[in-house]
């Protein structure tokens, strides 16, 4: 069967890859209102695709969120229903000028397709279209691709979404297709996402502001007692000082010191933080990070004792944790440490549940098979993703039953998000392979 599978899916690439740069051409920026239009016409163009693979399609919204598409193939008698997860819309452009490439015109550049969304997430869309067309009528599970139209937003209303659609939508298994891989030719199923709390510290030392020169070295300024509260949230090595976030292990991964330095863009001669293994404090430990202050600026500083000044900090959290237990070790971490009596005030803001999923059972031997062959027999790596997508929890919470598999196409080099976002095509291809095996193997007769 793998051969069958594998000549099918080479024979539908052509016209997929023409379908996917399609819907690159649609500028669906979630995030700015003008784009409202092309977001409506991204979500019709998806439906439009699976329309034409004789699936059932709807475009549906819930609570006056974005377009979702909802296409679906009912599931032969006895037989699995998978749900197969994509999105449609994109992040903004950012600068044109940090574009070597016009951000929605899909440009082949050596090994990758280069466009907005030629990645995140619309390849995604595009290996879910890849499989069903390549298995056409022996398709032998039950299928529904639900392609969601805010996931750069934060999917605000898709909890609500998958209330209100939980019978259209229940499924065996559940394949997210909007994460990645460990490196270009080594495939890997995400099993841990951190979570996010982030909050404003803000600090009061005065009723107004007063000559330095006058006061200083009797009155604290708010911004010296802010930086001093702030710099109590790490220990001298770097790790979070913050008594009561989780911690967790992780797996035994090696994430090379050259690859570490390379994709992150550390300069020469800075030091990492933290302890434990590079993928620890990448995924199973907390992280704190400062992501914007209101102080004076050097251009307006004049010599004066600050009355007040903001931090904004931002905490990853350990699967395992929750966001509320998090946000309350916070706050009484910064009362406690806050100097000299200085008045604070901490405004929580967004938050987010990590994740962890035990790739345990026979879906995920046959996901993890259907990789290994299609990356030529390289073994899946279990990776875990420092950053959140907090919409798997919101899966896993409809859908307990369910198993979850986040896929994705994304590799070190990607830059979803950012400018020059490129999709590896032989990757693609790769994780276009995989899913059809996994789509054919678990609606093989020999199955379970
Ligand atoms: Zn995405």
């Amino acid at each position: 069967m793998t051969k069958e599978v594998r000549q099918a899916v080479e024979a539908v690439l052509p016209s997929v890859r023409a379908d996917l740069e399609a819907l690159v051409r649609i500028p669906s920026v979630s995030a700015l209102p003008e784009h409202a239009a092309d977001v409506q016409r991204s979500a019709e163009a998806v439906a439009d695709l699976f329309r034409q693979e004789g699936f059932d399609v709807q475009i549906l919204t819930a609570n006056g969120g974005a377009p979702a598409v909802v296409a679906r193939r009912p599931a032969p008698p006895g037989a699995k229903t998978v749900l197969l997860y994509a999105h449609h819309d994109v992040q903004p452009t950012g600068k044109r000028q940090d574009w070597t490439t016009e951000p929605f015109e899909p440009t082949e550049v050596g090994a990758r397709l280069y466009g907005r969304g030629a990645a995140d997430d619309k390849a995604g869309i595009a290996v879910h279209l890849a499989a069903i067309r390549a298995l056409g009528d022996d398709l032998a599970v039950g299928v529904t691709v639900l392609v969601e139209g805010e996931e750069e937003v934060g999917s605000p209303t898709l909890a609500a979404f998958l209330a209100a659609h939980s019978e259209l939508l229940r499924a065996d298994a559940i394949v997210i297709a909007d994460s990645g891989n460990w490196d270009i030719g080594v495939p890997a199923l995400t099993t841990s996402l951190r979570g996010l709390v982030d909050g404003t510290v803000e600090i009061r030392t005065l009723d107004h502001a007063v000559h330095s020169g006058m006061w200083g070295g009797l009155v604290p300024d708010a911004v010296t007692a802010l930086i001093r509260l702030l710099g109590t949230l790490h220990d001298g090595d770097g790790n979070v000082a913050v008594a009561g976030l989780h911690s967790g292990t992780a797996a035994p991964v090696d994430y090379p010191v050259y690859r570490l330095r390379a994709e992150s863009g550390i300069l020469d001669g800075v030091e990492f933080i933290g302890s434990g293994t590079a993928v620890e404090r990448l995924w199973t430990k907390p992280a704190i990070t400062v992501v914007g202050m209101d102080v004076t600026s050097v251009a307006q500083a004049s010599n004066t004792l600050s009355a007040n000044a903001r931090a904004k900090i931002s905490v990853r959290l350990a699967p395992g944790d929750t966001a509320e237990r998090a946000l309350a070790a916070v706050r009484s971490h910064l009362e406690q440490h806050v100097p000299w009596g200085a008045k604070l005030t901490f405004t929580p803001g967004d938050a987010a549940e990590p994740t962890s999923i035990d790739p345990i059972g026979p879906i995920y031997d046959v996901a993890r098979e259907a990789l290994r062959d299609a990356w030529d027999g390289t073994e899946p790596i279990h990776m875990g993703v420092g950053g959140s997508i907090p919409f798997i929890a919101s899966f896993r919470e409809a859908f307990p039953d369910a198993t979850v598999l986040v896929t994705g196409v994304e590799d070190p080099d990607t830059r979803a998000h950012g400018a020059n976002e490129g999709l590896h095509l032989a990757e693609w291809k790769r994780a276009c392979l995989a899913e059809a095996y996994l789509l054919a193997r678990l609606g093989a007769k020999d199955y379970g």
